[in-house]
């Protein structure tokens, strides 16, 4: 059984990687997809090896618990703060209430635009910081969940992915999906297999106002697992993962159908009408928890942009002590 260092490692490259190989057809439909790449579509970081703002952004997430673990301020306006240095990379613009040096602003490959989605972006540029209390607008989008995977190892993952998702996206579709996906990725972290870890967010979730819709996906996605027939046009009936709740249901989707192999569940993720990257790095954070880094082909895990960063963080916030 992989050790939590291997669990947080793979979590945060298997991300990338999903990113990564999902970046290149985010925006095209399977037919598309086939046509370019063959039936199999995108197998291997060949096509692009370049992760894409949901990489960023979650890298700028783990930067910011991590700086609020350390000063022992509000993880979440920590989180805001990063997530105003990650809008810098992308428009220029220094917002009030953030530094802009050091940490991962040194690194010249994140000032690179890769599709930044607009919530994010709009949410970012209004110098308010959104909460659940106090919603910044009306977004289901799948921005919220893509980033979140770093608050698994904190207590509570599930309340502080909805806060951290909730900074940008107002919707329980935007953030309770975000909450579900830290809460089910410290499941994995601790050792659960993943259709019990599934198995018990989909009834905690129960307990949560404003989870139905992303319960009702969950149980779609178990649902469609059990009939086994993995392939985009199953993918298809999650819907397209533009929104939060169908982005965590194709990712996990996707790893029930191929619970042991990191590959093919990444090559189900990418290969779809939808939002590619987002479901490819979800199912990549989720089979990378589950199966820890040396499940993930070595060139794949060397091979992805800014490898060694990713790494650095996920072993950084595996040696967080539990509670
Ligand atoms: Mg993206």
């Amino acid at each position: 059984m992989p050790g939590r260092k291997s669990r947080m490692i793979g979590c945060l490259l298997g991300g990338a990687i999903g990113d990564a190989m999902g970046y290149p057809v985010e925006f095209m439909r399977y037919s598309d997809i086939a046509r370019r790449f063959g039936g199999a579509g995108v197998r291997d970081l060949s096509v692009s090896n370049l992760i894409s703002d949901d990489t960023q952004m979650t890298l700028f997430t783990a930067e910011g618990l991590l700086n609020g673990l350390k000063t022992g301020k509000s993880l979440t306006k920590s989180v805001y703060r990063s997530y105003l240095r990650w809008y810098y990379t992308q428009s220029k613009s220094k917002m009030p209430g953030a530094k802009y040096e050091g940490g991962l602003l040194n690194e010249a490959e994140f000032f690179a635009n890769r599709a930044p989605g607009s919530t994010c972006l709009s949410s970012l540029s209004s110098g308010i910081m959104g909460t659940l209390a106090d919603p910044i607008n009306n977004s289901r989008g799948c921005g919220g969940v893509m980033r979140v995977a770093p608050c698994a190892v904190f207590p509570d993952a599930f309340t502080l992915g909805c806060r951290v998702a909730a900074i940008t996206h107002g919707h329980p579709g935007g953030y309770i999906p975000a909450g579900a996906l830290a809460a089910l990725l410290q499941k994995l972290y601790y050792g659960q297999s993943l259709p019990d870890a599934v198995e018990d967010v989909i009834a905690e979730l129960g307990e949560v106002e404003g989870a139905e819709s992303t319960q009702e996906a969950l149980r779609h996605a178990v649902a469609l697992a059990e009939e086994g027939r993995p392939c985009a046009p199953t993918v298809h009936e999650l819907g397209e993962g533009w929104v939060g709740e169908e982005a965590l249901a194709i990712a996990v989707y996707s790893a029930l159908s191929f619970p042991t192999d990191f590959p093919q569940a990444l090559r189900l993720a990418v290969n779809h009408d939808g939002d590619s990257d987002s479901t490819g790095a979800i199912c990549g954070n989720i089979m990378g928890m589950l199966l820890g880094a040396g499940a993930i082909p070595v060139e794949w895990r060397d091979g992805v942009e800014l490898c060694n960063v990713i790494r650095a963080y996920a072993v950084r916030l595996s040696t967080i002590p539990q509670e």
